[in-house]
């Protein structure tokens, strides 16, 4: 297998190290079938002893029919009993021949809680990896970006302790956590306007203060901006929006806030914030203007891009996005989760929906599930069958997928849950387009929440009408990313045996919203209470009728009357104009609901 280049050569010559890591890439992409086969067989050879091969029946058996025809294409709930029991402490060669160093936690939910993800130590380097191959990347397209910094705001969540005493916490807490990311060596591609002292503080305000502040000093420096996904960006120029005057209180007179208290964070901010009065003043003009529109290149004037993924359901955030950045290229660098990280976008100037990310051959085995198209008919949407899973290499041009991975850490033939469509090749490694998240109907930040576990939750919650001789009749619901943070909303229609609804307290519409927050999953609830990044559930009553009035709209365009079924999500705008025109009164949730960090069972740490 093709060795990955170590990320700095020794002479830090960066031109020399770009064009290594490229050959690297063109390589591993150009024998994309044989570094899978290579991959495939070194997963299995060094976990051949472990119980789930050996359950499965492949008994030291490494070779790739085999494992084709043998091993189960498995869901989070087939393994859980096994997850489990490594959470509980069991620390037998489960999955995986080398000790599992933590969990990290998915923003996917099983039974309302966060997805366990097994890893172990080394797909620290894995991940590396692929970082290391974004600049070079980037390089082709925008040079010169090692002139300047980037401003990334980037954050750690809590971490908590599985009753077996592993962490549990995000893929990114860990890696920034890791020394990968804080004992880094000066990389001019990694030099970010936070110091790792402002990221790596729990704290979400007093984290997102400082690497503002820090950001805001050193304006001119800043050549990308950035977070992880749209949501993050789009929060921190809200937070903007609110906290300016007393940032540029604090740039005017080279004084740091009493409200950030971590000495750490406060040392290294003190390293940066000189008093600069003629900074606070052009910050203050800009931002007292009544316009937001372009705030970023007019604040950080040399910025070439916004760094953010804004595939998927982040989607929703471009047109938020190109009035604050005054249409700066979005671009949208990487496709990763907690399982695995995939792939990485060749073209990253190309628009949002354009974008293709090139899965790399050497992260783990790829295969893929194929997706009955609409148009194929009843026969196509047949239960699947192992024997369909195609290679990372033979799947067609055009195709839908559903990605399937065997991991290094252990997991077997696991089912991600992401829909990609095959864009194009480099070399012999397919390009994706990310279609969408299976079973997600409503998802502002992090959280991804399920038609299943909207309902359950909406019909636990529509039992406060009960009393008041008043029942639910059809609900639909809309993630709301006009108001900052966004919600969700919730449509009603109740009908009414001898009351109306102003004979029902504002109370119970309210205990009916938090019911609802406190049945939702514990990444809806993090955000809520940890993170703020959604605002309080809101529901709206509209007026009898209005159902009707979405079918007749859906029939008009030509759904059919017999199969049509109220949507229980919606997101086309003329739908939700129709929704709110009808619309006789809205509540929200009046309190945060219940969260804490880990699992409801464990205790945290
Ligand atoms: P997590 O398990 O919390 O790490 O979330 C991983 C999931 O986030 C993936 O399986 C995708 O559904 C989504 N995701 C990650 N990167 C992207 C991307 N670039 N575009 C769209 N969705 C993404």
């Amino acid at each position: 297998m093709p060795e990955a280049p170590s990320t700095l050569s020794d002479d830090g010559n960066f031109d020399d190290n770009n064009k290594k890591l490229l050959e690297f890439f063109e390589d591993i992409t150009s024998n994309a079938d044989d570094v899978q086969k290579k991959v495939l067989n070194e997963i299995l050879s060094r976990n051949a002893g472990v119980e789930y091969l050996i359950r499965h029946g492949l008994n030291g058996n490494t070779d790739y029919d085999n494992f084709k025809k043998i091993m189960p294409v498995v869901s989070y709930e087939d393994i859980k009993p096994d997850i489990d029991r490594i959470a509980d402490g069991d620390r037998s060669s489960i999955f995986c021949s080398q000790p599992i160093s933590e969990f990290l936690t998915s923003s996917g939910t099983s039974g309302g809680e966060r997805k366990l993800m097994p890893t172990v130590e080394e797909e620290l380097g894995r991940r590396s990896l692929l970082y290391s191959l974004l600049m070079p990347v980037m390089d082709q397209f925008i040079p010169d970006l090692q002139k300047g910094k980037g401003m990334y705001f980037l954050f750690i969540k809590s971490e908590a302790k599985t009753p077996g005493g592993l962490l549990a916490r995000p893929v990114l807490t860990s890696y920034y956590k890791s020394s990968y990311f804080k004992k880094r060596p000066y990389d001019p591609y990694t030099n970010y306007t936070s110091p790792n002292e402002t990221i790596l503080c729990l704290d979400s305000y007093q984290s997102m203060y400082s690497q503002m502040l820090c950001g805001l000093c050193q304006n001119t420096e800043v050549l990308r901006v950035g977070a992880v996904f749209a949501s993050g960006f789009i929060r921190a120029i809200r937070f903007l929006e609110k906290h300016w005057p007393i940032l540029c209180h604090d740039i005017r007179t080279g004084t740091l806030s009493s409200q950030i208290t971590d000495p750490l964070v406060r040392e290294s901010v003190m390293k940066i914030l000189k008093p600069n009065p003629k900074l606070a003043e052009f910050i203050e003009i800009e931002c007292s203007k009544e316009s937001w529109k372009g705030i970023i290149p007019r604040l950080w004037p040399n910025t070439k891009y916004v760094d953010v993924i804004v595939t998927g359901t982040m989607s929703q955030y471009i047109p938020t996005l190109n009035y604050y950045g005054n249409d700066l290229p979005l671009v949208c660098t990487m496709y990763a989760s907690s399982e695995c990280y995939f792939g990485i976008n060749l073209n990253p100037l190309c628009k949002p929906c354009e974008v293709a990310y090139t899965l790399i051959p050497t992260m783990g085995f790829f295969e893929f599930l194929p997706v009955a198209r609409e148009d194929e008919g009843p026969e196509k949407s047949k239960p699947y069958d192992k024997n369909d899973l195609v290679d990372l290499v033979d799947v067609k041009l055009g195709h839908e997928y559903e990605l399937v991975v065997t991991t290094y850490a252990g997991l077997y033939r696991y089912r991600v849950g992401d829909i990609l469509k095959v864009a194009g090749f480099k070399n012999k490694a397919p390009q994706f387009h990310f279609v969408c998240r299976k079973n997600v109907a409503l998802s502002i930040d992090s959280d991804k929440t399920d038609e299943v576990e909207l309902h359950d939750a909406v019909l636990k919650a529509s039992t406060h009408l009960l009393p008041f001789e008043a029942s639910l009749t059809e609900y639909t619901s809309y993630a709301d990313t006009s108001t900052s943070p966004g919600h969700y909303v919730l449509y009603w229609e109740i009908s009414y045996k001898n009351s109306d609804e102003t004979l029902i307290p504002t109370s119970v519409f309210e205990d009916c919203c938090l019911t609802i927050e406190e049945s939702l999953n514990s990444v809806y609830r993090q955000c809520r209470v940890s993170d703020k990044s959604i605002s309080s559930l809101e529901i709206k009553v509209v007026e009898n009728g209005t159902f009707d009035k979405l079918m007749d709209y859906a029939i008009c365009n030509g759904a059919s009357i017999n199969q049509y079924k109220a949507p229980r999500c919606v997101k086309y705008a003329p739908i939700i104009e129709l929704l709110n025109s009808r619309v006789v009164s809205s509540y929200f949730s009046p309190k945060y609901p219940k969260w804490v960090p880990g699992h409801k069972q464990w205790s945290s740490s």
